[in-house]
């Protein structure tokens, strides 16, 4: 079955589909006919021209909103303008985030808060938000992007592994209390995915061991994962794009790792 344009008539908000993974989908999704609703920190005028470029290419409606998640008020705003202009979010992609690495002993206060609000509790307001429409048309996807390390540790990364087991625990919830309405809701936990999101860990691996950026991501790869090659971008976005089909409707609650035998071992 082809799944060309399944999605026409649904509207998708990406967060954080400016880069890496987010902006894979958000492409994923709008080929598949889905409206988009980008959103992450860029200038407003950057934002505005990458949802023109969406509506030329996809003849689908994009808008762009820049609301920062470290602030529950502009989620709210973002959620509101979203609903107000496309009439509901249909399908929710949680997916900003971002990473700071150090032992926990030194890990700067501010950093703790940050990627615990933006990398779990703007999960919880988005959905918060998203799901009276989602139960009103008695369908919705609410796919939130944790990580590997939703599932298991590693070092030097206390604020994004308790962040990141967050997201799973909190989608489960969201799985329960909806699953009589159409609404699914999963978590995906990707290993090593090759986005601007890990140059600065790949750069510090490199000077670490005295060898090239290249021969760090390569040999990065393979401390944790079997296959030893990174995700791409887009494979992600093709697995939030099943989440959304109909053969995917009885997949809720579920953590689903695409991290090439990472957490197998
Ligand atoms: P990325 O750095 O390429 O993109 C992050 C996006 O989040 C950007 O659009 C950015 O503007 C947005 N963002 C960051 N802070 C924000 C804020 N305060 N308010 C609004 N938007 C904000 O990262 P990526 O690698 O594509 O990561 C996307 C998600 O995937 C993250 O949740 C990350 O934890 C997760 N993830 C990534 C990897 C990986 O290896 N890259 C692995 C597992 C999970």
């Amino acid at each position: 079955m082809t799944t060309a344009k399944q999605l026409s008539g649904k509207t998708a908000l990406i967060t954080g589909s400016t880069s890496g993974i987010g902006l894979a989908t958000a492409h994923v999704l709008a080929q598949h006919g889905a409206n988009i609703v980008l959103h992450g920190l860029v200038a407003d005028e950057e934002g505005q021209a990458m949802a023109k470029e969406f509506e030329s290419s996809y003849g689908i409606q994009a808008m762009f909103n820049g609301a920062n998640l470290a602030q529950p008020e502009a989620i709210s705003a973002l959620m509101d303008s979203a609903i107000r202009t496309v009439g509901a979010v249909d399908i929710l992609v949680n997916n900003a985030g971002i990473q700071h690495t150090e032992t926990l002993e030194a890990f700067p206060e501010e950093k703790w808060q940050a990627i615990i609000a933006i990398n779990l509790s703007a999960v919880f307001f988005t959905m918060q938000k998203a799901i009276p429409t989602m139960k009103q048309k008695g369908w919705g996807r609410i796919i939130n992007v944790a990580s590997v390390h939703g599932l298991v540790a590693s070092l030097k990364k206390s604020a994004y592994c308790a962040a990141k087991h967050g997201v799973v625990g909190v989608t489960k919830v969201a799985a329960l209390e909806n699953a009589e309405y159409g609404i699914t809701a999963n978590s995906i936990c990707p290993g090593w995915v090759d986005t601007p999101l890990i140059s600065a860990q790949i750069q510090d691996f490199a000077d670490k061991q005295g060898i090239e950026y290249a021969q760090a991501k390569r040999d990065l790869v393979t401390t944790k994962q079997a296959i030893p090659d990174m995700a791409q971008p887009n494979q992600i976005g093709e697995l939030i794009l099943f989440l959304c089909t109909d053969a995917a409707r009885n997949i809720s609650g579920a953590s689903l790792p695409i991290d090439g035998a990472w957490t197998a071992q």
